[in-house]
Parts: structure tokens; C-alpha cells; sequence
């Protein structure tokens, strides 16, 4: 087994600039296709106000940071490591706070501490965060008291009231997409290397939460983890290596014309980055393989994933492989299943014996979110945790009988107390949703559910 450490980072990250100009041109092959899920942007002036700017703005994330995750993906692929994503299924400006960034980190690194000692696997932690402000819908417009009016598509192309004027597409909020982004990846850089994630905090993280099951758990492990700590210390270890960790940053790559804007060439090689985020997924809405996403991603070097909902069938595998990732490259494709609880056993093995058939490896990782979405009686839409869990031990269950490897977990979560998904030890019920439901679109595990969640997968990979 080939060892790294995430929370040792590598140091070979380049920081070469590049040229937004030259060789890009091929990028734009998208726009010959089929494309779905795009709002449409007012006058070519107006855009060109925006556009203009943002291709010619500093990156967000460098070609030699994306090169060593796509390396990090592949040693998840191999189950050498394991992938954590996790952020809201929308993020929105006004809680592009540093507060509840702050939050978000924490949680994820919480449930890392929680893996990493309880499965002694090394986690790839990544952020569905500074990026994630634009969203498919399934529908294009919303009716309310007989007003019909444009669907909200996200902070970064329209308003979430329920106004024409709010409604609008505004290609301005891009703008406000790429400093918001840019913001957060601030904060993330300083938390992550700046003492706030050494391990050595591991208590810290925990305090200021009401006590709890997940709680008392975590505070357990965290006593045992600081017992680890003085051992090693009392021996004489090197701690530069708990000071500093990686952590990325991913979004869904929805709105093309920005993602293309934010693409760069790497001076080194004279491959295209896109340089809005680490790694860049597409939706189960848009990825047809002949459409424009398909297209517009093949073209890229970051590590990439594609969703798979419950009607994909191994000829999509397949194909997404041939085009996506024609060289077979380790770590390039990681496909995130989100089939729901009641259909993953039933359909996942196929997919994933197909694709282990033909050869190919990808990374496979499991959305528990996305397959389990319900309404409750009193109207909220919302999930529920044992539905959740359920579609993780799935996940599991089928990798295990088909040998191949369960690489990852991407969840929509949040570092605060909200009231959004039912059930878990907070035995939040359909009334409890109402004290502190905070989401514009998806439900989101809350700090206490999201700790919950990494013991139970910690002692799934333990096994
Ligand atoms: C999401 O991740 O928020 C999302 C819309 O997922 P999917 O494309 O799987 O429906
Ligand atoms: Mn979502």
C-alpha cells in the first residue's frame, strides 16, 4: 500500500500562472451542443461586462493543487484513502459568512478525525463549498397565488423572493459568484493552515455544541486521539505534520459559460484547467452524453465526477468512460451514485460490475442524499437520516460483493443546528422542522447528524 497523508500535504503545488487567452478556443466546442439547465442572460453588452473581467481574473485554484488531488482521488479509487465531500446543496451570499464557513470546516474535519482513527484510513477532504451557487431545477418556472414567474436557479443567476425584479437572471451576480468564491477559499486556506485544523484541536472542534449522543461519542474519541498525541509526543514525534492539511474545494459545473470563463492554460503543460474549483462534477440533469457538459468537461484536466442517478444504465457508464476519461487515467473519473435507499441494491451492481468488466477504474462514490428527497405532511421537503444511513450500508453491501471499492462519501451537510433532515439521536420529527429550517433548496445534515453519520461509516470501513 502506496502511503500519503493528507493532513502532511504534498509540497510540490505549483503556482504557475497562466495565459487566459491563448489555446482556449477548442473550450468552446460546448456551445455547438445541446445544452440544458442554462438561464438565459439579458443584452450581449451587459454580459460582456462581466465575462470580460472574469477571463481575465486570477484563478481560484492552481493547476499543480488540481494535479495532486486528481493523485488523491486515485488512491481513494484504490481504497487506499477515502473521499469526503460535503457542503450545502446550495450555497447563498448572505451566508458566505465566516461564521458559518468556519462551521462547515469544522464538521468535515470532525468527521475526518472520526474516520481517519476509527477506520485508520487517510481522508481526502473536500468542501462542496466556495463554488457551489448555481443549481438545476426541474422546472423552469414557479407558480404562487396564480403569479408564475422565473424558478430560482441559485444566488449566482437570480434571487431567491419571489419577485419579477428578484427572478431576473443577472449576469453581475457571476461576479459575485467568483469573489464569494474567492472569499471563502480564503478562509479555507487560513483555517487549514493557519493551527485551526491541527489535530492536536481535535477538542476544540467540539466545544460550544449542546451535549448529545454524537457529542459525548466525539468527545471520546477525541480523548483518545489527544492520548495518541502525548504518546507520540512524549517520544520525541515531529508535529509539522498535524499543523497543516489539504482540504478542496468542488462545485457541480452547471453554468458553462463561467466555468469557461474561469478556465486556464497551465504554462507548464498547455492543458486546460478549469480553475473555479478543485474538482467539478456533473449534475444527473446534465449529463447526457451528447450534450453540452459532457463536452465542455472532457476538455478539462481536474478530476471530475458524474452523478448516476437510479435509470443509468452500464452503456452510460460506458460511455461516459470512453469520453471522459479515454486515457483510463487513475483518479480523472469518480462516478457519485445517488440511487435512494430502496433502489441501491437493486441497481447499483450492475453499474458497478459493468464498469469493473470492461477494465476501466473509476472512483465510486455514494449520495445518500439525493435518491431519498420526500415531502413532509406539513409541506417541507425534506430526507430521512435512517433512509440516509440505509443507502450508505447499501453502497457498502454492493461494493462488497462485487470486490470492488467504496471510495467515498458526498453529502449535503451543514456545520449548524438547523432542523432540515428527520430523525437521527436529535429525533427531529415533522414539527421539529419547523424550529430551524434554513435551506433555500435541499435538506442538509446538521453538525450533530453529520457525526453521527461518520462513526457509522467509520465502522463499515473498519470492517
Ligand atoms: C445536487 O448535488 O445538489 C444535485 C442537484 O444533485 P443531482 O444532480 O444528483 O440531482
Ligand atoms: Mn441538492
Amino acid at each position: 500500500m502506496r502511503h500519503f497523508s493528507p493532513d502532511a500535504p504534498a509540497r510540490a503545488h505549483s503556482f504557475s500562472l497562466s495565459s487566459a487567452d491563448a489555446g482556449l478556443e477548442a473550450l468552446g466546442a460546448w456551445r455547438e451542443y445541446p445544452r440544458v439547465q442554462q438561464p438565459v442572460w439579458p443584452e450581449e453588452s451587459e454580459r460582456a461586462q462581466v465575462f470580460d473581467p472574469l477571463r481575465s481574473a486570477p484563478p481560484l485554484v492552481f493547476a499543480g493543487e488540481v494535479d495532486v488531488l486528481r493523485d488523491r482521488v486515485a488512491s481513494a479509487a484504490r481504497g487506499e484513502a477515502f473521499l469526503l465531500a460535503g457542503g450545502d446543496c446550495a450555497e447563498t451570499f448572505a451566508d458566505s459568512t465566516a461564521d458559518r464557513i468556519r462551521n462547515k470546516i469544522r464538521t468535515i474535519l470532525q468527521m475526518s478525525a472520526v474516520l481517519t482513527y476509527g477506520a485508520s484510513v487517510p481522508v481526502v477532504k473536500m468542501g462542496r463549498m466556495a463554488g457551489q451557487f448555481a443549481k438545476p431545477r426541474s422546472s423552469d418556472v414557479e407558480t404562487r397565488d396564480g403569479l408564475t414567474l422565473p424558478t430560482y436557479r441559485g444566488d449566482a443567476v437570480n434571487d431567491y423572493a419571489f419577485t419579477p425584479e428578484a427572478r431576473r437572471p443577472d449576469p453581475h451576480r457571476l461576479w459575485r459568484m467568483y469573489t464569494s468564491s474567492a472569499t471563502t477559499l480564503n478562509l479555507l486556506r487560513a483555517f487549514t493552515g493557519g493551527g485551526f485544523a491541527d489535530l492536536r484541536e481535535v477538542h476544540s472542534w467540539n466545544q460550544g455544541f449542546t451535549s448529545g449522543p454524537g457529542y459525548d461519542r466525539y468527545e471520546r474519541l477525541a480523548a483518545q486521539i489527544d492520548k495518541a498525541i502525548r504518546f507520540m509526543a512524549a517520544i520525541g514525534a515531529d508535529f509539522d505534520a498535524l499543523k497543516v492539511v489539504e482540504f478542496y474545494a468542488s462545485h457541480e459545473a452547471l453554468l458553462l459559460d463561467y466555468e469557461e470563463a474561469l478556465s486556464r492554460i497551465d504554462s507548464r503543460t498547455g492543458e486546460i484547467y478549469g480553475c473555479s474549483g478543485h474538482f467539478l462534477w456533473i449534475g444527473e440533469r446534465t449529463r447526457d452524453i451528447d450534450g453540452a457538459h459532457v463536452d465542455f468537461m472532457s476538455r478539462l484536466r481536474n478530476p471530475i465526477g458524474v452523478k448516476l442517478g437510479p435509470t443509468a444504465t452500464v452503456d452510460d457508464a460506458l460511455r461516459l468512460i470512453d469520453k471522459l476519461d479515454p486515457e483510463r487515467e487513475p483518479g480523472r473519473l469518480t462516478f457519485i451514485t445517488r440511487m435512494g435507499a430502496g433502489k441501491i441494491r437493486d441497481r447499483l451492481p450492475a453499474l458497478v460490475e459493468g464498469v469493473r468488466n470492461s477494465g476501466a477504474q473509476v472512483a465510486w462514490v455514494t449520495d445518500p442524499m439525493h435518491g431519498n428527497t420526500i415531502t413532509s405532511s406539513n409541506g417541507y421537503k425534506t430526507r430521512r437520516f435512517e433512509d440516509i444511513l440505509d443507502e450508505v450500508v447499501g453502497f457498502f453491501e454492493v461494493h462488497e460483493a462485487a470486490g470492488t471499492v467504496p471510495a467515498g462519501l458526498h453529502m449535503e451537510l451543514t456545520g449548524d443546528d438547523v432542523t432540515e433532515v428527520l430523525g437521527g439521536t436529535g429525533e427531529i420529527d415533522e414539527a421539529g422542522l419547523e424550529r430551524r429550517y434554513e435551506t433555500l433548496v435541499d435538506p442538509r445534515l446538521n453538525h450533530q447528524q453529520s457525526l453521527e453519520l461518520a462513526f457509522l461509516v467509520a465502522e463499515m470501513l473498519a470492517r
